[in-house]
């Protein structure tokens, strides 16, 4: 089987199983004890912290773990207890199903569109900024999950501050793949997810910039500072830490890989004709979104795996969602080029032999089901 979807969950790498497994058999203390084997558990756990905050920039004293991605969007999102929440049409439902549930209890929320490149535009926001009142939260993703396209972040966060508003930055497919720095983007809160990038799932964490203010959504034993009661699952945690580590070491070098092998499916498939690339310019190197007029998303998606291929037509999310993606709805692509959709994502296993069966495969998919409908 050649695996082609990371975006939707990466296989974890050899290093981090190790450390998921070693830490589950050797260090099973609650860090919150006072015993030696709840210190030792609690040792790990804060060189973890350090490794995550690490990839990102931040100071180990404001990473918070977390279940993942989703629970830390609805923590940035629903602890900052915003009047207003600004955001955009291409967030990933963790953020946009979140913003929706809090708009029924009486925040206001806007959702900005985007360009047909998929870029939020940091005069869009600017407008938007200047009709909000009290507490503002502005939350715009780092890279988009279904087409790749790297968001503005910088710009968009320079712009919220200058309205006094909070920003927060999903960072779950950006981080770990493109160099990804809190003070650089000028972020205050920043979700990032483990097995996006090598780890585990089930743990995620959210950066929280000192001095910014966020109250919990869970009540409980107190731990993370407060911010997120549950004991901590140490092994999660001890593997996301190396995960974090091992991405930070090869990121120059993944991302040209990758980039070059992204390209080279692209320009290969591009020639099947009636093809539509969808998210161009500044993008993950790892993820590649293509129409193939004439033919389903889902059937093409299908005829794949048949064939030994796993890819996506859409985001994980939208598997067995016959709903036409948001993100390509809000970034204007015409509706019979929404529901032919593939996306092809990359990582740290995919080799150059699996881009040339990704090629072939997708070749002989697509040809297949263009004689079928003919
Ligand atoms: N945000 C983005 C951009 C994502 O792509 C995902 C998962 O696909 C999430 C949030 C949710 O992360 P998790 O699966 O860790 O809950």
């Amino acid at each position: 089987m050649i695996y082609a979807d990371y975006a939707a969950s990466s296989p974890m790498t050899e290093r981090a199983l190790a450390v998921l497994t070693g830490t589950a058999r050797n260090l099973w203390g609650n860090p919150s004890s006072l015993h030696q084997a709840g210190q030792d558990a609690h040792d790990v756990m804060e060189r973890a912290r350090r490794q995550c905050a690490g990839l990102i920039g931040a100071e180990s004293d404001e990473i918070f773990f977390t279940s993942g991605g989703t629970e830390s969007d609805n923590l940035a999102l629903r602890g900052v207890n915003a009047d207003c929440i600004i955001t955009s049409s291409i967030e990933h439902p963790a953020v946009l199903r979140t913003a929706e549930d809090l708009a029924r209890h009486g925040t206001a929320v806007t959702v900005l569109p985007v360009s047909e490149g998929g870029a939020v535009c940091a005069e869009t926001l600017g407008n938007a900024l200047a009709g909000a009142h009290g507490r503002v939260l502005v939350s715009v993703m780092l890279a988009n999950n279904e087409t790749g396209v790297i968001q503005p972040v910088r710009e968009l966060a320079r712009t919220a501050h200058a309205h006094g508003a909070v920003f927060h930055c999903d960072a779950v497919q950006g981080a770990g793949h493109i160099p990804t720095d809190v003070n650089a983007i000028g972020c205050d809160l920043m979700s990032v997810s483990a097995h996006k990038l090598g780890g585990p799932r089930g743990i995620g964490l959210l950066y929280v910039r000192r001095g910014v203010k966020i109250d919990p959504i869970l009540t409980g034993g107190g731990q993370e500072h407060g911010l997120r009661s549950g004991t901590e699952s140490v092994p999660l945690i001890a593997a996301f830490g190396e995960a974090c580590e091992e991405a930070s070491r090869s990121m120059d070098a993944e991302c040209a890989r990758l980039g070059a092998l992204r390209d080279r499916i692209a320009s290969e498939l591009l020639r099947l004709g009636d093809v539509r690339r969808n998210g161009v310019g500044n993008c993950l190197p790892g993820i590649l979104n293509l129409s193939f007029g004439g033919v389903g998303g889902e059937a093409l998606t299908l005829m794949c795996d048949l064939r030994g291929l796993a890819v996506s037509s859409g985001s994980a999310c939208h598997a067995g969602d016959e709903t036409p993606s948001h993100v390509l709805a809000a970034m204007q692509v015409p509706a019979e080029y929404r529901s032919s959709a593939l996306r092809i994502s990359l990582g740290h296993g995919t080799t150059d032999d699996d881009a040339d069966g990704i090629v072939q495969t997708v070749t002989e998919a697509v040809t297949m089901l263009r004689e079928m409908s003919s």
